[in-house]
């Protein structure tokens, strides 16, 4: 037990630990006295300090040390921007770059990626320079989709990894924890420091019985859906027990946890058992697979008795296959109810395109399956009625399917094979077969299904489904078939009915690795010059915030009193803005554009106090930067709720911000605008907020004697009037403190006192 193993077969200096691992679960299960589950384990034995951290599921704050990072190409660029900034020489965890998001689906794979790459040409190089540059993994276009390769390559039983996508946790079905985080969450841990997570509930999915027929893992989590709603797992892990577990492949667990992320679960996963010993084997990873089982009693497993926050329970013998849809992946039928559901509905029932592959169902299992129906269907003359598209989730998936023949089944059945990336799956997606604005239905093995998601237009209904029923739907091309019950007709006239697919789980002559992807970090990295085009709109290194400057900051105009809800999307809003996240000045002129101005009740028009102008708020914020005048935001509540996006703190620092007064902020976008060096407080009597005008000056005074639990006051300047003050309350710990008077939190791990 005491060997050491490496946690893949691409890095020579990452081992496991499951002995410290285990140490630490020891001393936490002693110090709470009782079992634990196995989520539990092992996040408990990825503890900073598990003598003396405090724990109560869905209250306190662990501070974790995870094991790796996985960035996608699109959250990757800040991220790394931000750790530059650090002045680090390399990164202090394993880290991975993966360039997936960026490749728009056209007419198919390589034509596609051909273009992605020209057109992405400086974010490739940038990352690619970076990432040699700091020690870090780095897999071109083309290698695949980041949560498939880190199945296939990274993944392994009890570890604990970050990743800055929400599907990161689709590795749970290597019985790891796998976290969706912000950009600043991974620099935290790129940087060496701990990284904070509210101690999850744990929601306990208890499987029995064995699936048959159409039915596939997709539909655990579809069924599951349905049943928490898309809100159902906030703040909780999703921990799968029973018999029901040993039933499937570790891919189809995969495919489940992968999904979690749509009840909002913290994360997915399943214990460790004898398909993912299968699954590590066939990805050459034997070695893991044999250390894995010496730790199976102890610590890879749920220990007996141990309790869960709450447990629902599935039949897998009695589960149908579902449907879920359109425009949200709550919405769950069953496809015996289907037929009547969607005429019901007045859901447009021809099937315009089916759509498989993604990283959510890709598996050699899926693909394997879904062609054998396609074999049945042509064995009766019968090709697609829908448009249908291929996506493999990685390039050793695409090469598999080629070497053994279900790529060619899918082509000649009149599929679309697009490149190994997200494609339409992020809206990267051309698609010329309707208008925007018609009517229509798409049916997808994806995970997501909001509105406009897939092709940008808000009257496609697009489905969820697993990729077998997908095929299905893409041969009778209408949303009314049901293959369990229905018959089609074959080129000969006669009536028949489809074949539940078969397949094997995992290739029987191995997997086939396909081209080379990947660009491992170079011994000698002194050399390499990290590429940033001086005149880029796209990137843009950061340069260091200011320090605090020692004084209370006084008569501080209000760029913006905001009503009402103020989500990360109001405050940095997404959409053809994503081009600029590796930019900062040029995604600072999105800043609050979606926030009302409680004044006037517009969004993206605020007055220049000293002016009297009306202007954009970014506007705005920047001639008070340019005149060297600091400015607050004030909120309501629950301020900054929505994504993890560093953007919504990096921005208003930027643009000269000191501080943001709320009634309460979202957890992550307090932490993230303490990390950029800005002061998140709340009025201590939140009736305060009401009591502001938009034109009022704010004095923050007592920042001298700043520190934890200590009160700061706000003295508030009437335009006309008397002035008053009220009390401010914040969060800030010690070492907050010192990333505000530092002026951020790099700039503290820059000076090198941690
Ligand atoms: Fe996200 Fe879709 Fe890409 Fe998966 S395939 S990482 S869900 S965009």
């Amino acid at each position: 037990r005491d060997s050491k193993v490496n946690q893949n077969l691409l890095e020579s200096h990452s081992f496991i630990n499951y002995a410290e691992n285990l140490k630490n679960v020891d001393i936490v299960r002693k110090r709470l006295g009782r079992p634990l589950t196995y989520a539990e384990k092992i996040l408990y034995g990825h503890l900073d300090k598990p003598h003396e951290q405090e724990i109560t599921r869905g209250v306190s704050y662990l501070k974790l040390r995870p094991d790796r990072v996985a960035c996608q190409d699109a959250t990757a660029q800040m991220a790394i921007l931000q750790f530059m900034s650090a002045g680090l020489p390399e990164v202090a965890k394993p880290v991975t770059v993966h360039c997936d998001h960026l490749i728009q689906a056209q007419v198919g794979g390589e034509k596609d990626l051909a273009r992605a790459i020209d057109l992405n040409k400086e974010v490739y190089d940038f990352l690619a320079t970076a990432t040699a540059k700091y020690n870090m993994g780095f897999w071109k276009p083309g290698s695949g989709i980041i949560h498939q390769i880190v199945l296939e390559n990274y993944a392994f039983p009890g570890a604990l990894i970050i990743g800055t996508d929400s599907h990161t946790p689709n590795a749970g079905g290597l019985g790891q924890l796998a976290i969706g985080v912000g950009g600043a969450d991974a620099v935290d841990v790129m940087s060496d420091l701990p990284w904070e997570l509210k101690a999850p509930k744990i929601l306990g999915v208890k499987l029995t019985g064995r699936m048959n027929g159409w039915t596939s893992p997709k539909d655990i989590i579809l069924k599951l859906a349905g049943i928490t709603t898309v809100k159902g797992g906030t703040g909780k892990i999703v921990e799968y027990f029973g018999e029901g577990v040993d039933t499937f492949s570790a891919t189809g667990m995969g495919t489940i946890c992968n999904m979690g992320a749509e009840i909002g679960a913290t994360t997915s996963v399943f214990p460790f058992n004898k398909s993912m010993v299968e699954y590590l084997d066939a990805t050459g990873r034997d070695k893991i697979a044999e250390f894995a089982k010496l730790y199976q009693g102890d610590l890879l497993s749920a220990d007996k008795d141990c309790e869960y926050d709450e447990i629902i329970e599935l039949d897998l013998n009695t589960l149908e296959p579902y449907v879920n849809g359109p425009f949200t992946p709550d919405l769950a039928t069953p496809i015996s109810k289907m037929k009547e559901v969607a005429v019901k509905n007045d859901w447009p029932l021809e099937v315009k395109v089916g759509l498989i592959g993604s990283c959510t169902n890709s598996s050699y299992e899926d693909m394997s399956r879904s062609a054998s129906i396609i074999k049945d269907a042509a064995a009766h003359g019968l090709k697609a009625k829908s448009i249908f598209t291929v996506t493999p989730g990685s390039e050793q998936i695409r090469a598999t399917i080629e070497r053994d023949g279900q790529l060619e089944t899918f082509k000649e059945f009149g599929g679309i094979v697009l490149a190994n990336a997200c494609g339409p799956c992020i809206g990267q997606w051309d698609r010329r077969d309707i208008k925007k604005g018609d009517k229509n239905t798409i049916v997808s093995s994806y995970n997501r299904n909001f509105t406009s998601r897939n092709d940008g237009n808000p009257q496609t209904h697009a489905f969820v489904a697993s990729p077998e029923l997908v095929t299905a739907f893409a041969i009778a091309g209408d949303l009314r078939f049901n293959p369990i019950t229905d018959t089609l007709k074959g080129a000969d006239g006669k009536e028949f009915k489809l074949k539940a697919p078969f397949g094997d789980g995992l290739p029987t002559r191995g997997y086939d690795k396909g081209n080379n992807t990947y660009q491992a970090p170079p011994a000698n990295r002194d050399s390499v010059e990290v590429q940033i085009a001086p005149n880029s709109d796209r990137l843009q290194k950061l340069a260091p915030f200011e320090a605090w400057n020692g004084k209370d900051a006084l008569d501080m105009p209000i760029l913006i009193k905001s009503l009402g809800k103020t989500t990360t999307d109001h405050i940095s809003m997404a959409g053809p803005w994503l081009k600029y996240r590796g930019h900062l000045e040029n995604i600072s002129n999105n800043y609050m554009i979606g926030a009302i101005n409680a004044e006037n009740k517009k969004a993206n028009n605020i007055r220049n106090v000293y002016t009297g102008e009306y202007k954009g708020v970014p506007d705005t914020a920047r001639d008070y930067r340019d005149q060297g005048i600091k400015w607050v935001v004030i909120g309501d509540e629950n301020f900054g709720e929505g994504s993890s996006r560093e953007h919504a703190a990096l921005e208003p620092r930027f643009l000269g911000g000191f501080a943001i007064i709320t009634r309460s902020f979202a957890r992550i976008h307090e932490t993230n605008l303490k990390k950029q060096g800005l002061l998140p407080l709340n009025f201590k009597n939140p009736a305060d907020y009401d009591k502001i005008n938009p034109t009022d000056k704010i004095d923050i005074v007592g920042l001298k004697e700043f520190a934890p639990g200590k009160n700061l006051t706000m003295v508030v300047h009437p335009e006309n009037g008397a002035s008053w003050d009220c009390e401010l309350t914040h969060t800030f710990n010690k070492e907050q403190i010192e990333w505000f008077k530092y002026g951020s939190a790099l700039n503290k791990i820059k000076s090198g006192t941690n």
